[in-house]
């Protein structure tokens, strides 16, 4: 599974997880697997715990930061911004670390979002996430797709785009119509959904 993307948006850009947060994730899981292998109660199990706990610290802070610049850079950069709402269900369901890790900065930087454009006067808008990567944003037809299916393609308004722009396209077309406003400065985020492979 791909997890080094975070965004992209209804203009095509792509916002990836940085290099170094992706490095220091990984160090963590081989950190960790050692860890687990030592045995209970021992003098190098207790040092390699304090390993993890600061090794974890570190990327919490790392990952705080990354976050709050890139919202920050999308407060400044829009009046309205429009995001899909949380799966808490899909969360809980998954079962690996890197993964969870990721959905739970999902979270953290749509609260940043939140609360950042409402000090700063702008609309950050929510919006259900139903059928935003099904729905063709060229005419509305639904385009049936499987994680696997990277393109969309519309047969009936001959369409083709990447699946997470028009994703993104339709999440801000969905807070448009719900705000009412058109001709602003506005844009969509969407997660990039996992490579399958
Ligand atoms: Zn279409």
């Amino acid at each position: 599974m791909g997890l080094n993307s975070f965004f992209t948006t209804n203009r095509g850009e792509k916002i990836d997880n940085p290099r170094y947060l992706i490095k220091s994730e990984e160090k963590l899981a081989k950190i960790q697997r050692w860890h687990s292998r030592k045995k209970l109660k021992s003098k190098n199990r207790g040092k390699s715990r304090l390993r993890v706990a600061k090794l974890y610290e570190e990327i919490t802070n790392q990952r705080l930061d990354f976050l709050h610049k890139l919202s920050t850079k999308l407060i400044k950069s829009f009046q309205l911004i429009a995001f899909e709402k949380l799966n808490i269900k899909r969360m809980t369901r998954n079962e690996y670390l890197a993964k969870s890790i990721s959905d739970a900065s999902w979270g953290v930087f749509l609260q940043m979002l939140t609360y950042k454009a409402a000090e700063a006067g702008i609309w950050a808008v929510e919006i259900s996430s139903q059928n935003t990567s099904q729905t063709c944003s060229g005419c509305g037809n639904i385009v049936p797709k499987t994680l696997a299916t990277r393109k969309h393609k519309c047969h009936k308004c001959g369409l083709k785009i990447d699946r997470d722009i028009n994703a993104a396209r339709n999440i801000l077309n969905s807070a448009l119509n719900t705000v009412g406003t058109t001709g602003i400065n506005a844009c969509g985020v969407g997660r990039l959904l996992p490579t399958m492979k």
